[in-house]
């Protein structure tokens, strides 16, 4: 099966492009991948996403911006891709359930938050263990709370929820920070931070309401000690979901896959990306919708001026 456009990737990014792909009328396939909806799947509450006074869940809001693109006409497939051949156009996707080709590619394939790997931070996700202190901030206002990590989005995660909790301790496993030396002094001199020092999280404890502390062990003696808190945040840096397209795309020391300034194409001329896979920085779900847009614009435009659509 043949495509103008196929977009990789359900979150805000790819659902948008397949929004204003389809709107456009070229034919547009969205293969979802393994995990529909994206990360905003398992946040809470969306308080920051514009149009929504009273915020929103995440689940709904992708399931709302889906409904969007299939009024549209774009197509959906459920699955994942295995994988991409880039080196000359129709490009090729293999997907689970079979091959097929687009003279564009619009990659969303998002990131993943590292996480600990604690069966009861799976657990308490959602219920005080979160990645993201924009997102979640806010629950916990005027309480103590901890974040883990000691890079600068923990240093970021930190200085944010100072403005939001009555303490923040920051949990690092050695005993430097690995962040930049100007968010290291921000950190140390806000007297709402304090730090443990060469700790990991052996536990999240929970409570009646969700987390209710964390154990932590000390990495040089291995001895236990116990924090109370309502909500850890996560934040020992994210991962983009790019292994498919390495050798194939440029990406950056950290995987990202690289776009040229201004513009959402990337190092193959056809292939464009966009939301977190490209993103380190922002990473908010309406910042991924603009880029999808973006890439989904570039795409059409190509098109056009190669004579037409399919
Ligand atoms: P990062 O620099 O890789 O730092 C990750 C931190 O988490 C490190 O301190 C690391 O400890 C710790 N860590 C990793 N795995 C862990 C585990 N399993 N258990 C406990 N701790 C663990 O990631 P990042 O902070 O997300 O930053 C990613 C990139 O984005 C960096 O290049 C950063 O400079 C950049 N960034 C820049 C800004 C800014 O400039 N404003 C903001 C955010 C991010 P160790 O130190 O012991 O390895």
């Amino acid at each position: 099966m043949n495509y103008d456009i196929v977009i990789l990737g359900s979150g805000p990014a790819g659902l948008t492009a397949a929004i204003y792909a389809s709107r456009a009328g070229v034919t547009t396939l969205l293969v979802e991948g393994i995990f529909p909806g994206g990360q905003l799947t398992i946040t809470t509450d969306i308080e920051n996403f514009p149009g929504f006074p009273t915020g929103i869940k995440g689940p709904k809001l992708m399931e709302l911006i889906r409904k969007q693109a299939e009024r549209f006409g774009a197509e959906f497939r459920s699955g994942d891709v295995s994988s991409v051949s880039l080196a000359k156009r129709p490009f090729k996707v293999t997907t689970d359930s079979g091959e097929v080709s687009c003279r564009a590619l619009v990659v969303a394939t998002g990131s993943y938050a590292r996480w600990l790997g604690l069966t009861s931070e799976q657990e308490l996700m959602g219920r005080g263990v979160s990645a993201c202190a924009t997102c979640d901030g806010f629950f916990f206002k005027g309480q103590e709370i901890a974040v883990v990590g000691g890079g600068d989005t923990a240093m970021e995660e930190a200085l944010f929820l100072a403005s939001l909790a009555s303490k923040v301790t920051v949990i690092h496993r050695r005993g430097e920070l690995r962040a930049s030396r100007i968010l290291q002094e921000r950190a140390f001199g806000n007297p709402r931070i304090a730090f443990r020092w060469h700790s990991i999280v052996d536990e999240v404890l929970s409570g009646e309401g969700g987390v209710a502390g964390v154990r932590l062990k000390d990495t040089r003696t291995g001895e236990l000690s116990e924090i109370r808190v309502t909500g850890l945040f996560i934040a020992i840096g994210h991962e983009p979901n790019t292994r498919i397209f390495r050798g194939q795309l440029e990406l950056d020391d950290q995987g990202y896959i690289v776009t040229r300034p201004g513009s959402m194409s990337t190092s193959v001329a056809g292939v464009f990306a966009a939301g977190d896979v490209r993103d380190r920085m922002y990473k908010q779900a309406v910042t991924a919708a603009g880029t999808g847009c973006m890439a989904a614009l570039e795409a059409c435009r190509l098109l056009q001026s190669e004579g037409g659509t399919t």
